[in-house]
């Protein structure tokens, strides 16, 4: 009797094992993807782990309904990825294949799987060419040495961090980089945080690479996706993948070197659901499982790989002047506290920036206006009695969308009507407080009724093509204004931008986290560097209420160092990365009492084993989502502790809470490295 372990699509950490027939062993193997039935009806497709001999230890073992095909589409590195990154983020292995492979090779029911097996087909004949249209352009002196430092640091190190100022022409690097690893018959992955810059980074790696790139992102369809995916597992894989963060699924046959660009980009790290990866980490993984070489870059690096770099873990090269040296921008630091007191604000707009904007509008200029916040305003209250409406499933107040009438939740995503009076007492009163993008898009159409605007941000880019369209459009000067949250701050390069204005500095600053002064950094200088690219000197108008705070200065001078400095000192005290590892444990009930009950007594079982290592539990700023409420506990853990032990601890206390029948609608699941 043959069987076989497999993965289903399922929240689920163990494997299942089906019984196979003679004629299915002969087919199947590990990484194969089988149809079963699990549950009563249910049928999925599922992944081969393991092919067998052993009966399980209970009756009735079903069998497996379909073997899909004679050859893995998981390929044995993948599998290694998929385990590890179960592992070591402690979810369920069945959301990381939910994660990894694209929805077309994991449909639910047989007529969509055998329609999409034609498909397939049909993917797999489609021909292999290679790029004609080389254009390679001269490296620049300094792009030559760093180039050059870059491969002599690979002779010893893994992975170096390429630090360069905005405008340094990192790219153009990776690019001769790709080039000479594709030379040496290898592949290459170049990983992006954000969809927004995979459309301007595409169109120059295709004059160059041509049809031996392939693209890799969710604004894709999903037959796009399985294409990609299946031409990997061919006989003629691209030679070079983009992509975001998914990317690391995808399989490859002999990967030489992982770009990450942007390494300091919080978009790496899958927020929800799980897998909670930072997909720098799997690129790493997996970089070595091939002896791959992995080129973080960035202008500002995120202060875990800085220090990494310092200590000679990391191999290290810097760029500091732009391309054919241009000026890094003028930054010019705006109180708007002074200015709000005097009423002399403009809206959100402090009259110097109204002023630059208007010169450089004159000048045939453009401009880019950063603001964090989404929406039209944070929220509205009843000026009557104060009333502010709220989302019923989540304990947050609703951000008020003007263009559709609605009151939105962002954590959830439910979406109210605008009430046309008060619930409370009935007036129809209602005011707006606090500002998003939606708002500066309004307030600039009254200041300058003949510029032409456009806005980036989740709602203006749902659609496919949306991101393309506003970034070519803005290139080619269809539009004077480009109004944005942080999408606009990442990587983006438009030739003809002037002016840069920061609306609200303080609100990145005031997050409590210890990492908001690094991100407020980082934001910043990035945003700050989008201005005066190529032929003027930028004015960078930075508005914020704490002028004197020493984050503000450090943006202002570019003092990287001075802010990674007095970080590091704090966090080596207070036992934050990259000194300790964090690991936070959620727990998730519909009652909050119960709940509380729960969590403390999950505290109390961790302190057992973690000591004071351990810190909560705590309710979360926004404490209900979708219904749930929500406790957290912070375990702080040594750099050196074997992630095996600390595992299997967190999974024995788990089962135990999870064991007692009171607990039985309880969750409770893991942020490994949380950001
Ligand atoms: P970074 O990624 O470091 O911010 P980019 O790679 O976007 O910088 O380069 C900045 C600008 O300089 C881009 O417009 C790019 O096309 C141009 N550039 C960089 N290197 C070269 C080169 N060697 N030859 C011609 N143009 C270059
Ligand atoms: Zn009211
Ligand atoms: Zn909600």
């Amino acid at each position: 009797m043959h069987y076989v372990d497999v993965i289903l699509p399922l929240p689920l950490q163990d494997t299942y094992t089906y019984a196979i027939t003679d004629q299915m062993h002969d087919s199947v193997s590990r990484g194969c993807r089988v149809v079963v039935q699990f549950g009563k009806k249910k049928v999925y497709t599922a992944i081969v782990t393991r092919v067998h001999n052993e009966p399980p230890p209970f009756e009735g073992v079903k069998y497996v309904t379909e073997v899909l095909e004679n050859h893995p589409i998981v390929n044995e590195r993948q599998m290694q990825l998929w385990e590890w990154i179960a592992n070591y983020y402690l979810c369920p292995i069945g959301d990381v294949y939910k994660a990894a492979l694209p929805g077309g090779l994991k449909p639910k029911d047989d007529s969509a799987l055998r329609e999409k097996n034609k498909r397939r087909r049909l993917h797999l004949d489609s021909s292999f060419t290679l790029g004609e249209s080389t254009i390679l352009r001269p490296l620049s002196p300094a792009q030559q040495t760093a180039y050059d430092d870059i491969l002599t640091s690979f002779t010893d190190h893994d992975t170096t961090l390429l630090h360069g100022v905005t405008s340094s022409g990192k790219t153009e690097i990776y690019i001769h980089l790709i080039e000479h690893y594709i030379a040496q018959g290898k592949q290459v992955l170049y990983l992006l945080p954000e969809i927004a810059l995979t459309t301007q980074i595409t169109d120059r790696l295709e004059a160059v690479f041509g049809d031996d790139m392939g693209v890799y992102h969710s604004k894709f369809t999903d037959a796009q996706r399985v294409a990609v995916y299946q031409k990997q597992l061919s006989d003629s894989p691209y030679r070079l993948i983009l992509g975001v963060r998914s990317s690391v699924f995808l399989p490859f046959q002999d990967l030489g070197l992982v770009i990450v660009d942007e390494e300091h980009e919080q978009s790496y790290k899958q927020q929800e659901p799980a897998p909670r990866y930072h997909a720098r980490s799997a690129a790493l993984i997996l970089a070595r499982m091939f002896g791959a070489k992995t080129l973080l870059g960035t202008a500002t690096p995120s202060f875990e790989v800085y220090h990494f770099a310092r200590k000679g873990r990391y191999g290290y090269v810097q760029l500091t002047q732009r391309y054919q040296g241009m000026q890094l921008p003028d930054i010019h630091i705006v109180d708007i506290k002074e200015l709000k007191r005097r009423k002399q604000m403009i809206g959100a707009f402090s009259p110097q920036l109204v002023d630059a904007i208007r010169e450089a509008l004159a000048r045939r200029e453009q401009v880019i206006l950063f603001h964090n916040r989404r929406g039209f305003s944070h929220f509205i209250e009843c000026k009557q009695c104060g009333w502010v409406p709220r989302c019923s499933h989540c304990d947050v107040s609703l951000t008020y969308h003007k263009k559709t009438l609605q009151l939105t939740c962002h954590y959830c995503g439910y979406t109210y009507r605008l009430p046309d009076t008060c619930p409370a007492c009935g007036e129809k009163n209602f005011m707006s407080k606090g500002v998003g993008t939606e708002k500066v898009e309004d307030q600039i159409a009254e200041i300058f009724p003949e510029a032409s605007v456009l806005r980036m941000d989740l709602d203006t880019t749902r659609s496919r093509n949306s991101y393309e369209q506003i970034i070519n459009d803005f290139a080619d000067h269809k539009a004077d204004i480009l109004i944005g949250t942080q999408m606009v701050t990442k990587g983006l390069d438009f030739d003809n931008v002037s002016i840069v204005g920061i609306l609200d500095a303080d609100t990145m600053m005031n997050q409590p986290d210890f990492r908001a002064y690094e991100r407020t950094f980082q934001t910043l200088s990035q945003v700050a560097g989008r201005a005066g690219r190529k032929n003027h000197t930028g004015q960078v108008f930075l508005q914020t209420k704490s002028a004197d705070s020493p984050t503000i200065q450090h943006v202002v001078a570019n003092r990287y160092w001075d802010l990674f400095y007095t970080q590091m000192l704090e966090r080596e005290q207070f036992h934050y990365p990259p000194f300790h590892r964090l690991i936070y444990v959620y727990l998730r009930h519909k009652d909050a009492q119960l709940l509380d009950h729960l969590a403390a007594e999950m505290a109390d079982r961790l302190r057992a084993v973690f000591g004071a290592r351990v810190l909560g539990p705590d309710t979360p700023p926004v404490s209900r989502v979708q219904s749930l409420y929500i406790r957290k506990i912070m375990i702080k853990i040594e750099n050196s502790a074997s992630t095996d032990k600390v595992r299997q601890a967190l999974l024995t206390i788990q089962k135990q809470m999870l064991n007692q029948p009171v607990a039985n609608a309880l969750s409770i699941y893991y942020d490994v490295d949380p950001l």
